[in-house]
Parts: structure tokens; sequence; C-alpha cells
């Protein structure tokens, strides 16, 4: 299995479906406030409109309850005065005993308001912007015209009537008046409707009000919605800088655990303590040596005197040795026996490419890995950190030395012999015939800066731990270090 050591930009789609998901949220809860105001105007346009025609009802009721009584005192008969009282009704008509009316729609209509003791229209026709209605009564019947058009109580009315965008009409059997256009959508044109349907509370006058809201995209809340947006956008960009500074700090507190830096301050003091402890043992050693010359050029020469201020030269050699051994040790072996657990090599590996991510990034290498998934050995957590960051960084050193596009970084991650074994695998120039043995010396480096520490420490804290660190140069080119450990649970 292949798989690219790169972070998962989940925070890309995440994102995205914040941004979307409040965008929509956003256009859902704008919709909802229009549908609710529609809905109440529509609900007051119904109410007002009720009023009005049961108000046609009470005029004919009246008018039928008194009876004519003749011309008032203005000689005029009460009902020709209703058109100034109420400026919806244009002509009131009256069919007295024995009379007939103008027209058949009128006797038809009163008969079917005596069957229905309630008035009735006369072949109404919405589309004319008017009707007529009848209420038969003994002996007069009486008819009134009513126009649609002065019948709308405007001052009330919650609509600006020009400019709102509902379109409210009055229906019945097919005919339809108008009273305000509103701005119903092209047909064919996509988007939302929003419909009111309600019979108008006058049994009389059973006119259906019909309130219609077409809403299309572009009365969607887009400056909101763009806003949020970008909101969003501005917010992820800003946690992932937070999160990059944060990773970017992590990343140089591990380097220093691992002690990259430390090291580096690490070997001032020991070069400083190394001449501080050596000196001693050195000047003596000079001392008697210095002694013997003059005591063997003595005539005749003290022979005797002369052993024995060699023979404390040499122990002050011997004591030197040791404090370069010791030195030694404290620089290439830190104490990390006992520390031993069972840690899995292929975190390990993760750990170093994420520490080195920068460095891969600046000489443009994507580091491969391949093999097991997960891989336990028995190992000491701060030398294995150490060992697989060195390899790493040496093979990212040799690739320097290629072209960009030739860069290739591979590690492998297996089992071989009875041991967990991780293969750090370079496309670079590979390792010289001559340099090839004294790779793993101490102080032995090829590179112009270099300490020449790395390997030889990498092979004594492998060791360390019962493993071993080879190197090689594969048939393929570049070179290969394969670092062997115990397996978690093996035991030799
Ligand atoms: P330094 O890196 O300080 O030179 P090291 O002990 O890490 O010390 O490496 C010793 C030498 O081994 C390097 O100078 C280099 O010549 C050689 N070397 C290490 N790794 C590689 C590699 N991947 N390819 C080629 N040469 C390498």
């Amino acid at each position: 299995m292949r798989q690219s050591w790169q972070s998962l930009k989940w925070w890309v789609p995440a994102g995205v479906a914040i941004a979307l998901g409040g965008a929509v949220w956003l256009a859902r809860s704008s919709l909802a406030d229009q549908r609710a105001l529609f809905e109440t105007d529509a609900r007051i346009v119904h109410r007002l409109l009720s009023q009005q025609v049961v108000q046609h009802d009470a005029i004919l009721a009246t008018l039928a309850l008194l009876q004519p009584d003749g011309a008032g005192p203005s000689g005029t008969p009460p009902e020709q005065r209703l058109p100034a009282l109420y400026p919806q009704i244009l002509a009131v008509q009256r069919r007295d005993a024995n009379q007939t009316w103008p027209d058949t729609a009128l006797a038809e209509a009163e008969a079917a308001s005596r069957t229905a003791r309630r008035a009735a229209l006369a072949a109404p026709d919405l589309h004319s912007g008017r009707y007529r209605m009848v209420l038969a009564a003994t002996p007069t019947s009486y008819a009134l015209t009513i126009d649609l058009r002065g019948m709308v109580p405007w001052s009330e009315w919650p609509m600006q009537r020009e400019s709102s965008p509902v379109r409210v009409s009055l229906v019945h059997a097919g005919s339809e008046h108008v009273i305000q256009p509103g701005a119903p959508a092209k047909a064919g044109g996509s988007g939302w409707r929003f419909e009111f349907h309600k019979v108008v509370a006058a049994e009389s006058q059973p006119f259906d009000v019909v309130a219609v809201r077409d809403v299309g995209w572009s009365q969607l809340p887009w400056g909101r919605m763009l806003a949020w947006m970008l909101s969003v956008a501005f917010l992820l960009a800003a946690l992932r800088h937070l999160q990059r500074q944060r990773s970017e700090r992590r990343r140089a507190e591990e380097l220093l655990r691992l002690g990259q830096v430390g090291r580096l301050n690490t070997l001032g003091e020991l070069a400083a303590g190394m001449a501080h402890e050596l000196n001693q043992p050195l000047t003596a050693v000079l001392a008697n040596t210095q002694a013997a010359q003059r005591l063997l050029n003595d005539e005749p020469p003290a022979i005797d005197t002369a052993r024995g201020a060699m023979t404390q030269a040499a122990e002050q050699a011997r004591r030197a040795a040791e404090v370069v051994g010791r030195l030694r040790r404290a620089v290439e072996r830190p104490d990390t026996a006992g520390q031993q657990q069972a840690v899995d090599l292929v975190e390990a590996v993760r750990r170093a490419l994420y520490l080195l991510e920068p460095e891969c990034k600046r000489r443009g290498v994507e580091p491969v890995h391949e093999g097991a998934q997960n891989l336990m050995v028995q190992a000491d957590p701060v030398a294995l950190d150490q060992i697989v960051h060195n390899l790493i960084l040496n093979a990212l050193q040799a690739l320097e030395q290629v072209e960009a596009t030739k860069r290739r970084l591979v590690l492998t991650l297996g089992v071989h012999g009875g041991q967990a074994e991780l293969a750090v695998a370079d496309s670079g120039p590979g390792i010289a015939p001559d340099v090839l043995p004294r790779l793993f010396e101490p102080f032995f480096s090829t590179r112009e800066n270099g300490l020449g520490l790395g390997l030889s420490l990498c092979e004594s804290l492998a060791q360390g731990m019962g493993g071993s660190i080879t190197a090689a140069n594969p048939p393929a080119g570049g070179a290969v270090f394969r670092l062997r450990l115990p397996l978690k649970g093996v035991h030799p």
C-alpha cells in the first residue's frame, strides 16, 4: 500500500459545508418570514372584504324590512340616497307588487332569493367589475348594483396597492376581478409560490378571495447569504492560521525535545569539559616525560628515577584516555537502558516525517511510505525517534545533490529475520566505496559542516536496544539504510 504523508485538508469541505448550510438556512428563514407576512396580509384582506360584503346583506335586509313609505322630505325615495352613503353601491332597484324587473336575470335572482330566504346574485360576472344582488321581499323586492372597485377599503388595506408583489383577486364561477395586480412570476420562471384561497364570509356572495405571491431566486437575501459565507471563510482562514501557528510551535518543541538543538549546545559544553578534564593528566604526562628525558640525559643516567617518571606518565595517559572514553560514552550513548518499552515503529516514522515536513517541502521531496501500517518494537522511544530522524535527515541531505525531479524517498516497514526493519531508501548519489567502511565511525563526515556523529550515535543507540543499522548502495542507485530492532514480545 502506498500512502502520501500529507495532512488531510478537512477544513476545506467542512468550511464549504458550513457556509452552504448557513446560506440555505438564511434563505429558508427568509422564505418562511415572507410566507408568514403574506398569510397575515391575506387573512386581513379576507376579513376586510368579508366585512364589506356582509354590509350589502344588511342594507338589503333593512330596505326589505322598512318597505317603501313614499318619498322622503326631499322627494327622493330613501333607497336612492344609499349610493351617496356607500360609494360601492352604484344603483338601487326595486320591484313593487305587480311590477316586473327590467331583465330576466333579476327576476331569476329574486326567485332564487325567495327559495333560499336570503339575497341572491343576478347572473354575476366579476370580470365586468360589478355585480347585482336581489333580496326578495313582499310587497317590494330590492336589488343592489355593486361596484367591485369601490368595495375595497383601501384606507385599511395592509399592502401598498401599486407596489406590493401580492396579487389579490375575487373569483366566482370562473370569472375573476383583480383587486391588486401584484408581481406574478413569468410563465416557466422558477422560484416559490405562496397561495391563499378563502371564500368571503357571506353566503349570498360566495366570492373566493385568492391571494398569490411569487418569490423568485433574485428575492432571496443574497447580501446576507454572501456576508455569512465571507464570515465563515474569514473565520476558517483565521482558524487555519492559528492551527498552523500551533503546529509550527509544536514542531519546534518536538525538535528541541529530540535534542537537535540542545545537542549542539551540549557539544560546546562537552568540549569545554573535555579540555578542563584533559588538561590535568596531559600536563602531568608532559612534566613526567620531560623529567625522564632530563634524568636520562644525566651522566650517569638516573635510570630508576626516569623509569618511575615514565610509569607515572603512562598512568596519567591512561587517565586521559578514560576521560575521553567517558565523555564519548556520554555523547554517544545517553543513558537509556531500562527505558525500553513497546513502541510502534510506524508511529515513530510518522512523527519524524511530521517534524521534517518543512525540510521535505523545502527540497520538493514527497516521502512515500510502504509496507506495514503497524509494527511494534521493543525500544526506547526517544532513542528510536533520534535514529529515524537522523536517517531521514541524512537521506534528505543526500537528495540535495541530485536534480529536484529525481528526488525520491521511500520508507519501507516490514519484518526480516525475525526483526522489525525500517529501510530508508533515497535516490541520492549513494555512498562512495571508500566511505562505506567508515560510515559509522565517530567524527567521520564528507559534508562540509558535518559533525560525523549522527550515524555513529544511531548505531550505538540501535545496538543499545538490541538492534543494528546497515548501509548499502542498492543496484537501482541511491543509498539505503536499514534499521533493525527486536519485535515486541520476541526475545532473542
Ligand atoms: P554528518 O551527517 O554530520 O556528516 P553522519 O554520521 O550522519 O554525519 O553521516 C556521515 C556520512 O555518511 C555523511 O557525511 C555522508 O557522507 C554519509 N551519508 C550518510 N547518509 C547518507 C546517504 N543517505 N547517502 C549518501 N551518503 C550518506
